[in-house]
């Protein structure tokens, strides 16, 4: 498969909302965006088809191309290894640009919000210099190509000043739908894995909390807004 040499941004698409959010960004942008998922059953074998599902609802509703990057890596599973959709999406995010060298993307958008957006930066650093790299026959950074750099895909983080909630409002009053398109739930506890069944989430981890918890505050602003509202959703 050719990628278009017309699309000009990349979205990481993880099937939860705040990359959804940079998807909508994108489309709100004119951005000719492609959508990539990073899937692995090995690390998440109860949450990892229902997030696909989800992504792919979003990328339908979007009208964008979804690329699903899929490892099967033998991995344990456990607590310990709940980065693994970061890790395996530098290496996507890194082969998509330097394999790719007809498309001049102009930006890859991130959803992250004003809670995590920094954490976020520090992580696209490296996987930003390894594309730098390639790209520029070098294994030394000293060595890259000023004009690789001038040309390089910039981050953006459109939403980094603010909060989950009131994304979540933004979303509301713009494409409501939306809402119901998220899988947020990981299913880990502290010590293990929530059962999860019917592909319905189980509402007990911690990414279940902090999705109903988000819902909740941008449910009760109503009290603090002169004029519409907002479905808590739960
Ligand atoms: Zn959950």
């Amino acid at each position: 498969m050719i990628l278009s040499k017309n699309i000009n941004a990349i979205v990481p698409l993880s099937g939860g909302f705040e990359s959804m959010c940079a998807a909508w960004y994108a489309k709100k942008n004119n951005l000719n965006a492609v959508a990539f998922h990073v899937l692995n059953q090995e690390a998440a074998p109860y949450t990892a088809r229902p997030q696909l599902a989800a992504a792919q609802k979003q990328a339908e509703y979007f009208d964008m191309q979804l690329i699903v990057d899929e490892s099967t890596i033998p991995q344990v599973v456990g607590v310990h290894n709940q980065n693994y959709p970061v890790l395996q999406g530098m290496s996507v995010l890194a082969m998509l640009v330097a394999g790719n060298p007809h498309i001049q993307f102009k930006y890859v958008v991130y959803g992250a919000n004003m809670e995590d957006s920094f954490r976020q930066r520090l992580q696209l650093r490296f996987p930003m210099r390894a594309v730098m790299a390639s790209q520029s026959s070098q294994l030394d950074m000293h060595g890259v190509n000023p004009d690789i750099i001038a040309k390089a895909p910039k981050n953006i983080f459109p939403f980094e000043y603010l909060t989950k909630s009131e994304m979540i409002a933004m979303i509301h009053q713009s494409d409501k739908e939306l809402l119901d398109m998220v899988w947020c739930c990981t299913g880990q506890s502290g010590t293990g894995r929530y059962i999860i069944k019917d592909d319905k989430p189980c509402g007990k981890c911690t990414k279940c909390h902090e999705w109903k918890s988000a819902r909740t505050v941008a449910w009760k602003s109503i009290f603090k807004r002169q004029e519409g509202h907002i479905d808590r959703g739960i």
